[in-house]
């Protein structure tokens, strides 16, 4: 049967636009290969109603719920490819199943890859951090780390400091410029230059991070801004445009998140240059009413 909508994706945007299609009582398939962003942290914060869960707990409940809805179905799974156009659409899904649909709705993400620094990626959301304002007030003050990814790690410095006594590990970029000095030693973050080999376990379990020269620095958490892809190529393949953020590459979407494509919808992390958990939540739910209204009213297309 063909589905009014599939979202290609059930984190916390997909399920959020799922919610408004299914109260609209639309027939909506959700494929969701299970891995979402926040997957490496144990525990969610700044998440209203829900602070301290872990992900995966607040998505099984959402999906629990949503679940409820007649309209809606759930595959675990994978979707390898999606193609056709408005009012027809068809997906599919790796290891067999393929499904059609009125309009999809792109909600699968994004991936933080991190520099090659051994001891890194093995920590990465637990003491190894992306963002101080989930993850900052559990340090509890002290010393931590910023390591320098772009330019705009002095400045993610200068915001760490509320947080703790931080140290910037410039790790090979250039010295800042002089007004950013300036702002460093405003906020007393101390520089450190010279090339970080590795991360390893310190003193009181603290994080001990090793430079090339020998130097070493024991921090309770280092934050590192990684750079961030879109999930896989079926947006690229679908042929939605794109636009630079800071971030990196995100899909170029409208007021009621349509991407270029017509009939192609887009929410979360993969459309926005700073995602959270409501953040994103909130993209989800315009995405879904986007979707919802268009189905009823793009009479171009009907
Ligand atoms: C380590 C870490 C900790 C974080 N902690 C917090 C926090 O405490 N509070 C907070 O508000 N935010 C936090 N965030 C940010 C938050 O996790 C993201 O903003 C949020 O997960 C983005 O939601 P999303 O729905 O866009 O994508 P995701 O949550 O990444 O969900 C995308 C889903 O799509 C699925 N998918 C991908 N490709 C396919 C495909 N081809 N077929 C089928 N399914 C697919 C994935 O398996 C996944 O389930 C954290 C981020 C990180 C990296």
């Amino acid at each position: 049967m063909q589905q009014d909508a599939i979202i290609i994706g059930g984190g916390f945007s997909g399920l959020s636009a799922a919610y408004i299609l299914a109260r609209a009582r639309r027939h909506v398939t959700i494929v969701d290969s299970g891995t979402p962003r926040n997957r490496f942290a144990a525990h969610s914060h700044g998440v209203l109603g829900h602070d301290g869960k872990s992900g995966s707990e607040i998505l099984a409940e959402a999906r629990a719920q949503l679940l409820a809805y007649p309209t809606v179905t759930f595959i675990e799974g994978e979707v390898d490819s999606a193609s056709g156009a408005i009012n027809d659409f068809h997906v599919s899904i790796t290891g067999g199943g393929r499904i059609a649909a009125r309009r999809l709705l792109l909600a699968s993400g994004i991936e933080d890859r991190l520099p090659d620094i051994p001891g890194l990626k093995e920590r990465w959301g637990k003491t190894v951090l992306h963002c101080p304002y989930c993850h900052g007030y559990e340090i509890g003050g002290g010393p931590i780390g910023v390591l320098a990814m772009h330019p705009m790690s002095a400045h993610q410095a200068a915001v760490v400091a509320d947080w703790g006594d931080v140290t910037l590990f410039t790790n090979g970029m250039p010295e800042p410029d002089e007004a950013t000095l300036a702002l460093l030693e405003q906020r007393g973050v101390s520089l450190q230059p010279g090339t970080v080999s590795v991360i390893e376990t310190g003193a009181c379990d603290m994080q001990r991070v090793r430079l090339e020269n020998g130097r070493t620095f024991d921090v309770k958490a280092l934050f590192v801004a990684a750079d961030l892809y879109i999930r896989g190529t079926i947006a690229e393949k679908l042929g939605c445009a794109m636009e630079d953020s800071p971030a990196g590459k995100i899909l170029t979407t409208d007021t009621v998140k349509a991407t270029s494509v017509p009939g192609v919808y887009a929410a979360g992390d993969i459309a926005r240059a700073f995602g959270n958990i409501t953040l994103v939540s909130a993209d989800g739910v315009i995405a879904g009413l986007g979707t919802h209204q268009s189905l009823m009213f793009d009479t171009a297309h009907s």
